[in-house]
């Protein structure tokens, strides 16, 4: 099988370099031009003709697609820009994909919801982005829909890895600076490891390749819900208990509202996560058993 894997250096994209391995030739490109095998490549999404011409130089089986405009909230002034990189980007992979009959592995997110209320959200329920960024990454999903090309899209929240920055490290750093922190409280998600979205990408894959009839979105999130503040807490709790010298005091939980962003967020991050469970007979974990892992990581111990 031969797999091209696009946005190989982002947080889920690092991980899927790995997970990916086990399936076949991986040819990965980042936004740059690369020498493959090949031809010379481009990378660069946003590049639509450009990216046509990679998927049909490379003609893989499946076209895994880890790149995406994810500063959400540069987003509400690169309005243009984020929809070619999270929507029409997206198209081309999946009109590629369908004239090739290759499967397309996508990420979503919990933003294409309007994060009302307190139930987890169903991959049937009705869409309502409350940002631009949900907006696009909702017509990328769409328009990959709409080709009819074999797909696997995975929605999935508060996205965090060990390579790289991330919310808890930023908590760690600070906690080392400051005697207080204020931390939203009223957002509720579910931290989520690169490694869990790279991992069960692959699993639900080859599961697909037998059953094409598993073609679809699901909710990929591990068990459990928190909020930045709690989330927050337990990050710095842990470090303590491992010997960190923190100075921060309190961890104070404050409103959205006092903190103020170009882009609304939702409220209710929550994914119900059932059809995939059940469509692939999969096990999440609970999210404190990946935060853990990554902590174990950036603390060295
Ligand atoms: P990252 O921001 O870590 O990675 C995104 C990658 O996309 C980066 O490597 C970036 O490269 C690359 N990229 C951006 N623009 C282009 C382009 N024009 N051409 C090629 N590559 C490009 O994101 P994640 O790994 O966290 O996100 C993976 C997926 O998960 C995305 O679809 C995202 O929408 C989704 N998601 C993420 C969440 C999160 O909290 N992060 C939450 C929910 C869903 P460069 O570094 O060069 O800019």
């Amino acid at each position: 099988m031969r797999v091209l894997l696009l946005g190989k250096n982002g947080q889920v994209g690092w991980e899927l370099q790995r997970a990916l391995s086990v399936l076949g030739e991986v040819v990965a490109l980042d936004r740059r031009r690369a020498s493959t095998p090949y031809g010379e490549l481009t990378g660069d999404i946003s590049d639509l003709e450009g990216l046509r011409h990679t998927i049909r130089a490379v003609s893989p089986q499946v076209i895994v697609n880890a790149a995406a405009y994810t500063a959400v909230d540069m987003a509400e002034s690169e309005r243009d820009f984020a929809q070619i990189v999270n929507a029409l980007a997206s198209q081309v992979m999946a009109e590629e994909a369908n004239q090739l009959n290759s499967w397309l592995v996508h990420y979503s997110t919990d933003y294409v919801f309007d994060g009302t209320g307190t139930t987890p959200w169903k991959e049937t329920d009705n869409v309502g982005p409350v940002n631009h960024y949900g907006a696009t990454k909702l017509k990328g999903e769409q328009l990959i829909q709409a080709s009819g090309c074999k797909h696997l899209i995975f929605r999935t929240s508060w996205v965090y890895a060990a390579r790289g920055n991330n919310f808890a490290k930023t908590m760690l750093r600070l906690a080392k600076e400051r005697s207080a922190l204020n931390v939203i409280a009223d957002q509720v998600g579910v931290p989520t490891g690169a490694e869990l979205l790279a991992d069960v990408a692959v699993a639900a894959l080859q599961q697909a390749w037998r059953k094409p009839e598993l073609s679809g979105v699901y909710h990929l999130a591990p068990t459990g819900e928190t909020t930045w503040h709690a989330y927050a807490s337990y990050v710095i709790e842990f470090a303590r208990s491992h010997g960190e010298d923190l100075v921060v005091e309190a961890v104070n939980p404050i409103a959205t509202t006092e903190y103020p962003t170009p882009a609304s967020r939702p409220l209710n991050s929550r994914l119900d996560t059932a059809k995939l469970r059940n469509s692939f007979t999969l096990h999440l974990p609970d999210w404190q058993s990946g935060v853990t892992r990554m902590l174990m990581e950036a603390l060295n111990k």
